[in-house]
């Protein structure tokens, strides 16, 4: 074949498409109980924003963008995350006057130029939601339960929430101090990237994947000691609202992400059994972030999960929904007259909500039912000569093997009454 679809990107078909609209409607509604609001955000950017943002020695930032010059030879990056692009609008479009706090979400592509793997790809989806405007740890708190909350309803309600602080610009120094003191001594025996991430980004060293590296890591310890005062009361009411909550979490000092704008409270959810990358979704709290695009002191905390890696990991843990879309009526037709009649018919059915359809193949009688049983018609409708010269068509029922005459002028009615009997049942 001469084409295929970009490395790391990927088609998605219809069988899938279904299961993908499944999960977007799960997160339309969590996001109207928890009442956030969608909003839609250009899928590139001026690339400032995302170096700014996300901050300049990070990964994302460092090696993943797919960034290149627009026409004006402006440099355009398309966006490989959503928190940027939703604080941009909110300074552009001046939200920090409204009333506070202003919760958004958003669903949609996002794109990082990584190494495709399983659960890994280029192009990817995420849906995320934003918290601006409240300091308050309740909200924090209301983030990370929406996040459980979401994944339960998809029958992911076994992976918990990994929480854990990394103070402010005040405190988080010291914390970094020690992890270089503690690690000073062993940084042989660190991976290479580690090594770089020693002197750049040291607490990145703290979520390395490596086991060599995770054994060091162990002598580190937690950051609790090192917070000054207003984080540790943060981080305290953060874990009362999530007791209130009841929202299951365990405290995991590894947890540091992977952005420069968190500042206290982040979080990271996992799932079993769909391999080595097994984040599911993660947020936290970032006061710093609107501030650096441009905006008054408004202080931020959200959260975004992997749609791609959701499906993956519902099929791996059994909880797949089996989104069985039937046919409402397939009309079996021979002969021009009848084709004419049953293009009207089906017409009249679709106005009248009711999904049908009809041959277009030119297919014999039998082939037209065989192919109504595959796309799962619930019921029938045959026109054949007789019928049309006796003005009524058979309306066979294809659960039960049923069949009987209707007059043609009562098709539509008959038809819908016994579809919205039939699901009722
Ligand atoms: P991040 O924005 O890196 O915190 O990622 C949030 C979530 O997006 C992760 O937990 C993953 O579920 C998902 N994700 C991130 N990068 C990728 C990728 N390259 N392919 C698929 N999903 C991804």
């Amino acid at each position: 074949m001469k084409y295929s679809a970009p490395k790391g990107t990927r088609d998605v078909l219809p069988g899938e498409t279904e299961k993908w609209r499944y999960i977007e409607e799960r997160i339309h509604r969590i996001c109207e109980l928890y009442g956030y609001k969608e909003i839609r955000t250009p899928l590139f950017e001026q690339t400032e924003l995302f170096v700014r943002g996300i901050g300049e020695v990070t990964d994302i930032v460092e090696k993943e963008m797919y960034t290149f010059l627009d026409k004006g030879s402006r440099s355009m990056t398309l966006r490989p995350e959503g928190t940027a692009p939703v604080a941009r609008a909110f300074v552009e479009h001046k939200l920090f006057g409204e009333a506070q706090p202003v919760k958004l979400y958003y669903v949609g592509p996002m794109f990082r130029y990584e190494r495709p793997q399983a659960g890994r790809f280029r192009q990817f989806s995420q849906f995320g939601v934003e918290a601006f405007g409240s300091k308050d740890p309740a909200l924090d708190a209301e983030v990370i339960g929406l996040a459980y909350d979401f994944f339960d309803s998809l029958g992911l309600g076994q992976s918990q929430a990994r929480v854990n602080t990394i103070g402010c610009p005040e405190c988080r120094p010291r914390y970094r101090d020690h992890i270089k003191r503690v690690l000073s001594e062993k940084l042989g025996e660190l991976c290479p990237d580690c090594r770089s991430r020693y002197g750049r980004n040291p607490m990145r060293i703290l979520d390395c994947k490596n086991e060599s590296c995770r054994a060091i890591v162990n002598d580190v310890g937690s950051i609790e000691p090192f917070l000054c005062e207003e984080c540790s009361a943060h981080f305290a009411l953060l874990k009362e609202y999530l007791d209130a909550l009841s929202v299951p979490y365990t405290i995991d000092p590894r947890i540091v992400r992977g952005f420069d704008y968190y500042t206290r409270t982040v979080f990271e959810f996992t799932a079993g059994g769909i391999g080595a990358q097994d984040a599911i979704g993660g947020g936290g709290r970032y006061d710093g972030l609107i501030e650096s695009c441009g905006g008054p002191p408004t202080p931020g905390v959200g959260f975004a999960a992997g749609i791609d890696r959701l499906l993956l990991a519902m099929e791996a843990n059994g909880a797949a929904p089996n989104l069985n879309i039937r046919l409402g009526c397939f009309i079996v037709a021979l002969g021009q007259e009848s084709k004419v009649q049953s293009a009207k018919l089906v017409a009249s059915l679709r106005r009248r909500g009711v999904s049908a359809d009809m041959d277009y193949m030119e297919r014999s009688m039998r082939a037209q039912m065989k192919h109504a049983s595959r796309c799962g018609a619930r019921f029938v409708a045959i026109i054949g000569q007789d019928e049309l010269a006796a003005g009524v068509v058979q309306l066979r029922d294809m659960d039960r093997g049923e069949q009987w005459p209707v007059p043609l002028s009562e098709a539509v009615d008959r038809i819908s009454e016994c579809l919205m009997s039939a699901s009722r049942k």
